[in-house]
């Protein structure tokens, strides 16, 4: 009789368990939903569409980001719709070799350039059986009620640039804001995108639909460096709120103080993950 009374106790706990994970589910399900990840010394964010979606960009340093996406996704949601990785260095890849491991894949979005190090043949052989695609300016992914815009770079980029130069850039577009995912892309890249708008203005490139910089949130260049976030780059993107994402006491002094005049003389605020933590965003 005892033993009955404890099944039915465990049961019903089982079914709160089932009840509250729903419930937690459906309330993130209402709203487009961002997170910026603090991974350390590198990015990672998450973006879950209102249709329930996941979109991974990037996937930080080591071993930071499995514990972050099990605190967001509910225990049976194993699917990631899409991985866009900005560029194949440790800070933005180690995390997505994990993840390509525990869930369920479905695509990949990458520049396809290639990189001399055991993690990018593990990332080559780890993606060898998901649907993997070049990402290149003018691609647009809808998201239902948002959509995701590539920005950078070119198809056809030049393979001698370094990684950094040839970062994925990105924009998430929805009704109630946008944000620009920069990747690790330098000025001379910032400076590039600025040109290729105002081309926009006196020519209808096929390309031109994407190429819009205005964005209420702008995850900084290359984790704060000085390398980027070019001042009228920042004037014309405009944002309200520069998410840095960066290490405590990281070795590159990430971020430069270049940068911090640049946003602070600009009255942009600022989020950075190493002080404050995770950054979120919604948008209903
Ligand atoms: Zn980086």
């Amino acid at each position: 009789m005892k033993e009955r009374k404890l099944e039915i106790v465990a049961f019903l706990i089982f079914c709160n368990l089932i009840a509250l994970s729903i419930f937690l589910g459906i309330r993130k399900e209402q709203d487009l939903e961002v997170v910026f990840f603090d991974v350390g010394q590198g990015d990672s964010a998450l973006i879950r569409t209102e249709e329930g979606k996941n979109i991974l960009i990037d996937g930080g340093p080591g071993q930071k980001l499995l514990p972050h996406l099990n605190d967001e996704l509910p225990f049976w949601d194993r699917d990631i719709d899409l991985i866009i990785l900005t560029h194949a260095h440790a800070d933005h890849l180690s995390g997505l070799v994990e993840v390509l491991e525990r869930f369920n894949v479905k695509k990949v979005l990458w520049n396809k350039q290639e990189h001399d190090s055991v993690l990018y043949r593990q990332w080559e052989q780890s993606i060898e059986n998901v649907k993997s695609k070049q990402a290149y300016k003018g691609q647009r992914i809808d998201l239902g009620e948002a959509y995701l815009d590539v920005l950078y770079p070119p198809k056809d980029y030049d393979s001698e640039l370094g990684l950094n130069e040839n970062s994925v850039i990105n924009r998430l577009v929805h009704e109630e804001g946008a944000i620009l995912f920069t990747g690790d892309a330098y000025e001379a890249q910032e400076i590039q995108l600025m040109e290729w708008e105002e081309s926009c203005f006196d020519e209808d490139f096929n390309w031109c639909k994407v190429m819009i910089l205005p964005s209420e949130i702008l995850k900084a260049g290359h984790h704060g460096s000085s390398t980027s976030s070019n001042y009228e780059f920042i004037e014309r993107v405009d944002p309200e709120i520069a998410v840095i994402s960066a290490g405590k006491d990281n070795r590159y002094g990430h971020p430069h103080e270049e940068t911090l005049e640049t946003f602070n003389s600009l009255g942009v605020s600022m989020h950075k993950t190493f002080k404050e933590g995770n950054f979120r965003v919604f948008f209903d």
